[in-house]
């Protein structure tokens, strides 16, 4: 397997999260300032906790403030907003993340409405979706924009190519859209009733897999040369390695899309690694501007 053909996430995220590092420190050392990221976990759902712990982790990592706010999955919807609302006044909370799922009981929309679109950092609230698809300054969805970064890493300029995304989740694929749309390319958004679905991504020179469907993408759907990029995160059963065992895999079939595609994003490995990077490139840049400075460009 060729090197380059693959698309290394992880290089990607710790070349990205070491500029972070360099330009927190450069913030502290001028100004004084330390980036805060608070992060809100309700209930105890074992994936959940996991990316939250991860997140606390390299927010430290990286020099910044984390602040984890644990709530119980009884939590009444009043007092989680009340908690937003605390966070939006504090001044050493630059960045308020709130993890998705929350418990069925509770209002998603109004829990993400109430927070402040400033220290937004998911990019989930309507002031930052309307800036995005508008071409103002906005915070970014972070697995979409890590998806923007590998591109324009591996291909450089976007202007001119057709891109195919498959999924128009609010928190994947439509984001996705906006973005490449702003880099000129000529986009595609397909989803389960979009017909010839085939046909649509054979005729993309970047395809892009955000479904949840297990290797759904085979070799037939890719144009030779495309670059495809996988952000599914599918869990099956994987007998080969034992009995009860799982793994992780993408929506695109990776041994079967290898060859023909020109340069493919491995799951794990490839999309994943960049969403809390780009997390922490989200807050940074929105402490800059809390700070009335311009962020750097990263
Ligand atoms: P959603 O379930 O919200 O959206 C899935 C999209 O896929 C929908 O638009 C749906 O269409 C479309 N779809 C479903 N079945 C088909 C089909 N047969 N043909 C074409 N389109 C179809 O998922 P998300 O956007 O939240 O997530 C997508 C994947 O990305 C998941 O595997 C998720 O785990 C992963 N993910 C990975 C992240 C990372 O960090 N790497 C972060 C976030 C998500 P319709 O709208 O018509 O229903």
């Amino acid at each position: 397997m060729s090197e380059t053909k693959v698309i290394d996430g992880k290089k990607f995220a710790s070349a990205l999260s070491a500029k972070i590092k360099s330009e927190t420190r450069k913030l502290y050392n001028k100004h004084k300032i330390v980036p805060g990221l608070a992060v809100v976990l309700v209930g105890e759902d074992p994936a959940s906790q996991v990316y939250v712990r991860r997140k606390g982790e390299q927010t430290k990592e990286l020099g910044m403030q984390s602040f984890e706010h644990k709530l119980s999955k009884s939590v009444k919807e009043t007092e989680l907003l009340k908690l937003v609302r605390q966070l939006n006044e504090d001044h050493s909370v630059n960045g308020i993340l709130v993890q998705l799922p929350l418990p069925k009981h509770i209002d998603e929309k109004e829990v993400l409405k109430a927070i402040s679109p400033e220290k937004d950092v998911d990019g989930f609230h309507t002031t930052n979706v309307g800036r995005l698809w508008t071409g103002s300054e906005s915070l970014t969805p972070c697995t979409p924009f890590g998806c923007l970064l590998l591109l324009k890493g591996c291909l450089g300029s976007l202007v001119g190519l057709n891109a195919t995304i498959i999924g128009r989740s609010n928190i994947v694929g439509k984001p996705i859209a906006a973005l490449l749309l702003a880099e000129n390319c000529t986009v595609t958004i397909a989803h389960s009733k979009t017909e010839n679905l085939e046909q649509k991504c054979k005729n993309a020179d970047i395809l892009i897999a955000a479904v949840g469907r297990p290797n759904m993408v085979k070799s037939s759907w890719v144009k030779k040369g495309a670059t495809v990029i996988d952000v599914g995160i599918n869990r099956i059963a994987a007998p080969e390695r034992g009995k009860g065992k799982t793994k992780i895999v993408g929506d695109v079939d990776f041994n079967d899309c290898y060859p023909i595609a020109g340069q493919i994003t491995p799951v794990p490995g490839g999309v994943g690694p960049m969403t809390i990077a780009c997390l922490l490139r989200n807050t940074l840049v929105a402490t800059y501007r809390q700070a009335n400075l311009a962020p750097p460009a990263i």
